[in-house]
């Protein structure tokens, strides 16, 4: 036996790893169960080029809990250490890089935990679990002699010789006091679950009984739990996968999700950087219960997280899926990646590469992506407003319904609206509506003049209106309520007005006099005879502040104004003649109330005491 002194200058060092290392304690089962991984890989590739000799025999990791000797054993068969190796790896190298961390966060708690994973010193966070770790190898190295290695947190270790049959290491942690939870079976499997699911070499861990018949006898027998998939989809070629097989793996990385993904994307790229993976379209609804942090990131099918917020674009993480690339640096904290050249590749890539595909299913078929645009709407629209790149794309294929049903892209819809909708400032005026239902009688009336409506009504739309505004030129967007039609889409030749201006005067105080002065402003228009007589609209400007306040800021000041209202008397209306010429004042206010209520009625805005007497007076007026 040989003991030794692991070189260090920061007095035990163990401590602080176990303080500061990793936020998780559990990412130790990640570390070991890859370094597990890599053996056996390092073997495989040796004995390819001939260089380990002999049948490669059982390649399984297992995974092992001893309860009564409260140790938990991470075994391999792979490449395995001599004692050298040991001395150098784990006592030298491996702890280097340890210090090297320590010297460098323990100060600074906080940055420890931000950084992500990997820092060269995953052997090393067995010890933020276990109060002693064993290390017994046997190297694939011809005649090479079994070897026990065994450390108890302090700098000191000891080494010595041991009996090992099979080839490969064993890891056995002496789980410590305070982290019994990873002696129990649920817990281990939990975390095999989050951070092995994907590993390339088959993990088994516990045992599961299965009885059969032989005869009248039950016979039972072990067999082994493989708790990953190590071929998952992703690492396979498009091409040898079919649409079932991608629905299949979506089951497997979601099984709680019930509903199948709309489409997806296979990422697969090896130059200038590498990048595997398959993205997936959830269907997003219009309410808005938009869940993220759904997109898994893997390191070589090791999971390394599953909150990709500065990897990819902010909209992307509306998708769902896997994302593997060994070129995204884990060992570096979250507001360094944004900066980082490689990574802003990578996410310019997957941006193209969702274009891409999005254009791909619009050309090929467009039908289907008409009957898909009201589940990926959202996340189309978040793209072309927070990414340029995305925009520029999205153009060719980001649709616009409008009250038909009828769906446009963004070039279609500016030639078919043009001819009609230009107004005598040589704008071209969009029409939308924001609810069918409540703006019906206003859709009509825009109908009748043969103008067309867009349905925008989804939370998002307003910002997506203010964008579309500043990227189309001389287009603007009102709401089809917001004023009357002729008004919206003012053109050089308006009705002449029934009323002299005389009589307008006339009128004015006896409208005014009937609807509260601080809500609505009294205003002559001269509509059609067809038009009611009157109407009630909200000016586009007041609304886009009030959905402006809604986000904050210095916008709030316009939530707190009061809902402003036109109230547009038809000057071309008989009723309003009618109304003018009363002789009767009590008649005359009588008439002008229900002609407002009728309009309020159409707004939805008539309501309580209002509408009681609405209703009371309408039935004198049948008399
Ligand atoms: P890293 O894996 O990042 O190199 P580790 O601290 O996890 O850092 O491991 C240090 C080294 O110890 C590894 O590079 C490897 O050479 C060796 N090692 C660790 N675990 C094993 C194992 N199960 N089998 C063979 N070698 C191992």
């Amino acid at each position: 036996m040989q003991t030794g002194k692991i070189n260090v200058q920061t007095e035990n060092i163990f401590p602080i790893i176990k303080k500061f290392l990793y936020s998780d304690h559990e990412i130790f089962l990640r570390e070991l169960v890859s370094n597990a991984v890599d053996a056996t890989q390092k073997l495989k590739t040796l004995s390819s080029i001939g260089e380990a000799k002999g049948d490669l025999g059982n390649l399984k990791i297992e995974v092992v809990i001893d309860k009564d000797a409260k140790t938990l054993t991470i075994k391999d068969h792979g490449i395995g250490m001599t004692a050298e190796e040991i001395e150098k790896y784990i006592t030298q190298i491996a702890f280097s890089g340890a210090e090297e961390f320590v010297n460098k966060y323990k100060d600074k708690a906080a940055e420890a935990n931000a950084i992500i994973g990997h820092f060269g010193l995953g052997f090393y966070s067995a010890f933020m679990v276990a109060k002693k770790v064993e290390i017994t190898s046997l190297s694939y190295k011809e005649g090479a002699q079994a070897v026990n290695w065994e450390c108890d947190g302090s700098p000191d270790y000891k080494i010595e010789e041991t009996k090992k049959a099979e080839r490969g290491t064993n890891i056995i942690l002496h789980i410590a006091d305070d982290s019994e939870e990873f002696l129990e079976q649920y817990r281990i499997q939990e975390l095999l679950t989050k951070y092995c699911k994907f590993l390339p070499v088959e993990i088994k861990f516990g045992t599961k009984k299965e009885t059969h018949k032989e005869g009248d006898k039950d016979v039972e027998t072990e067999v082994d739990n493989i708790v990953n998939n190590s071929a998952p989809a992703w690492t396979k070629k498009p091409t040898d996968l079919k649409d079932e097989d991608y629905k299949s793996f979506y089951r497997e990385l979601y099984p709680m999700t019930f509903e199948d993904p709309l489409f997806h994307i296979h990422l697969n790229v090896d130059y200038p950087f590498n990048l595997t993976g398959i993205l997936y379209f959830p269907r997003i609804k219009k309410s808005f219960e938009v869940q993220k942090d759904k997109i898994q990131l893997y390191s070589n099918q090791v999971f390394v997280t599953d909150s990709v917020e500065n990897i990819v674009p902010d909209f992307l993480t509306l998708l769902r899926g896997v994302i593997d690339s060994p070129d995204i640096p884990l060992n570096v904290s979250r507001s360094y990646l944004q900066s980082d050249a490689s990574v802003k590749k990578i996410s310019g890539h997957i941006t193209k590469k969702v274009a891409d595909k999005l254009e791909d299913l619009f050309k090929k078929d467009r039908a289907d992506f008409e009957s898909k645009w009201e589940d990926i709407k959202i996340f189309v629209q978040y793209g072309m407003l927070s990414e340029e790149k995305f925009y520029e794309k999205a153009q060719k294929f980001a649709l616009l319904k409008n009250v038909d049903n009828k769906y446009f892209t963004l070039e279609e819809y500016a030639s078919k609206v043009k001819p009609t909708q230009t107004n005598k400032d040589n704008r071209v005026i969009y029409l939308y509506t924001t609810n069918t239902e409540e703006q019906h009688s206003f859709i009509e009336s825009a109908k009748e003049r043969g103008y067309d409506i867009l349905v925008l009504d989804s939370p998002i739309d307003a910002h997506y209106i203010n964008h579309l505004e500043s990227k189309l030129t001389d287009t603007s967007f009102v709401r089809v309520d917001s004023d009357t039609v002729d008004k919206l889409i003012a053109k050089e030749e308006t009705q002449p007005s029934k009323l002299s201006e005389e009589e307008k005067k006339q009128l004015q105080p006896i409208v005014e006099e009937i609807v509260p002065k601080e809500k609505f402003s009294v205003v002559f228009e001269s509509l059609s005879e067809k038009d009611a007589p009157m109407l009630i609209t909200k000016p586009e400007f007041m609304r886009r502040m009030k959905d402006m306040s809604a986000l904050g800021g210095g916008m709030a000041f316009y939530g707190s104004m009061p809902d402003m209202h036109n109230l547009v008397v038809n000057t071309n209306h008989p009723l309003i003649s009618k109304i003018l010429n009363e002789k009767n004042a009590d008649k005359q206010k009588q008439l002008t109330k229900q002609a407002a209520d009728l309009a309020m009625l159409s707004q939805g805005l008539l309501k309580g005491e209002e509408l009681t007497k609405f209703i009371k007076r309408s039935v004198e007026l049948i008399d």
